[in-house]
């Protein structure tokens, strides 16, 4: 199909071009420009909502109690449920119906996994382009969903307009937010599995750590909520405290702020692909050439990379 023609059933929010649209960015295909040229006028309505937390937590319990939530509100809802570990796309974690299962459906629900390729930066470049394709499908709500490994959990604040870091008792919480950098990306906490003993306990230990924690936006003082994902219980709080967040950004230009530094990474990214495909595809042999002077120290580094500048 041609890229208009898919880009306008897209935008009438027909989930065969969504998806369609999806693994033209999976598969960095050369239809890109011509796709975000015609999407990028009719994005930046979406609510994107960042889900991030350590393995076993509850994240897609939590996103299917989520989702159930914001469609008895009437909101069309997307999860893009990213993989970062996974070099498998389309369903690296489990398939996408098993996970969602009670969403399946849904006309008014579009689910994806995404994992990225293995390429350098591959999420950091991917991730904005599938969120672009959602938002100007007109979802209301777009959820992403990563498993909070690594430097994940930053990367998927950088992307999010808000941010909610799940934790849940009996896992070593308290040391694993510290460690993770967590508690200075969140805009809202849920401890999950709020029916098990301990939840009160490390909700105390997380509101103390974060009165201690140097936060960017301290504008916003994150709400820690609790969760049963499993019943849906405070699962209604948790899009009261979402719908305030976003209009808290929106009004305090915190919002404006935060999609420019998301923009500035986007540009980068793609830059920085393009460099690399250059001297991979085109002049892989100066590469290399290079490489072999440097390593006989025939030649220091930065005159290397010079030389690789001038000729890309
Ligand atoms: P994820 O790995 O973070 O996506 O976690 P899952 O959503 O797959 O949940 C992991 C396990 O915890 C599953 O067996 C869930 O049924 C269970 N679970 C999720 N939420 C709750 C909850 O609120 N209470 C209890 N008791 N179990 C939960």
């Amino acid at each position: 199909m041609p890229v208009p023609e898919l880009v306008e059933q897209a935008r009438e929010g027909k989930a065969r071009a969504v998806a369609r649209l999806i693994s033209l960015v999976e598969d960095e295909s050369s239809d890109l420009r011509e796709v975000m040229a015609a999407l990028t006028p009719h994005t930046g309505r979406a609510h994107v909502v960042g889900v991030t937390g350590a393995p076993g937590v509850g994240k897609s319990t939590s996103t299917s109690a989520l989702v159930t939530e914001l469609r008895s509100a009437g909101r069309r809802v997307a999860v893009l449920a990213i993989d970062p570990s996974s070099p498998f796309s389309g369903g690296a974690l489990l398939g996408d119906r098993v996970r969602m299962g009670d969403h399946a459906t849904d006309p008014d629900v579009f689910i994806r996994s995404m994992a990225s390729r293995g390429h350098l930066g591959g999420l950091s470049w991917a991730t904005p382009q599938a969120l672009r394709v959602l938002d100007a499908a007109g979802f209301d709500v777009v959820v992403v969903e990563t498993v909070g490994v690594g430097q994940s959990e930053v990367e998927i604040a950088g992307t999010a307009d808000t941010t909610v870091v799940l934790l849940a008792p009996g896992m070593g919480d308290g040391i694993q937010a510290a460690k993770a950098g967590i508690l200075e990306v969140g805009d809202l906490y849920v401890i999950n599995k709020a029916d098990r003993d301990g939840a009160q306990q490390v909700k105390r230990d997380l509101r103390s750590m974060l009165r201690l924690a140097e936060r960017t936006d301290d504008a916003w003082d994150p709400p820690v909520l609790a969760t049963v994902a499993t019943t849906g219980e405070g699962v209604a709080e948790v899009v009261t405290r979402l719908d305030e967040h976003r209009a808290w950004a929106r009004e305090s230009g915190a919002l404006e702020r935060r999609r420019e530094r998301r923009a500035r990474d986007e540009i980068e990214a793609i830059a920085l692909t393009a460099m690399r495909r250059r001297w991979g595809a085109v002049d892989g042999d100066r590469l290399d050439d290079l490489a072999r002077r440097v390593a006989s120290r025939g030649l220091d580094p930065y005159a290397a990379a010079d030389a690789l500048m001038e000729t890309s």
